[in-house]
């Protein structure tokens, strides 16, 4: 039997349903929410973790040095957004494949808060280890659907 675990997030636009596994999204915007549940963090998180890039694109705006966020900071953050209604943080930068520890990082966001996790990447750096080794928060998300 298939289950799906949503997130509800409450604002202006009315009730969102979330699930993190299937991406699914639903606005029941007809649901009147009074101000004071509204969730207090924005729907979506973006970070760039890091602004290295080996990259050269004449069109990037990303200044090229090697600055990065503490990692410890980065999931300190994703856990209080979650519990106050994010939905989601997405990794850019720079290039957040870049980002030391990176994978671990997106493991630990998964395991500690019911957000979905994403990146941007130009792909360069998707080895198959890397690959390999964001695996298994596919595999730990499918293993919640079932029942
Ligand atoms: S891949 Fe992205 S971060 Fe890197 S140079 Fe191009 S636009 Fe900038």
């Amino acid at each position: 039997m298939l289950s799906v675990t949503c997130k509800i997030r409450l604002s202006a636009a009315g009730v969102h349903l979330f699930d993190r596994v299937s991406g699914m999204n639903v606005l029941f915007d007809e649901v009147p929410v009074p101000a004071e549940q509204f969730s207090r963090a924005p729907r979506y998180l973006s970070v760039a973790l890091t602004n290295a890039c080996e990259l050269h694109c004449a069109y990037c705006y990303a200044p090229k040095h090697t600055a990065a966020l503490v990692r410890e900071r980065v999931l300190a953050w994703a856990v209080e957004l979650d519990a106050a209604g994010c939905l989601g943080v997405g990794f850019g930068g720079g290039e957040p494949t870049a980002y030391r520890r990176f994978a671990q990082l997106c493991s630990d966001i998964a395991r500690s808060t019911s957000m979905a996790v994403t990146f941007t990447t130009h792909g360069h750096r998707l080895t198959p280890e890397l690959v390999e080794s964001l695996g298994p928060l596919w595999h730990r998300w499918s293993a919640a659907r079932e029942v």
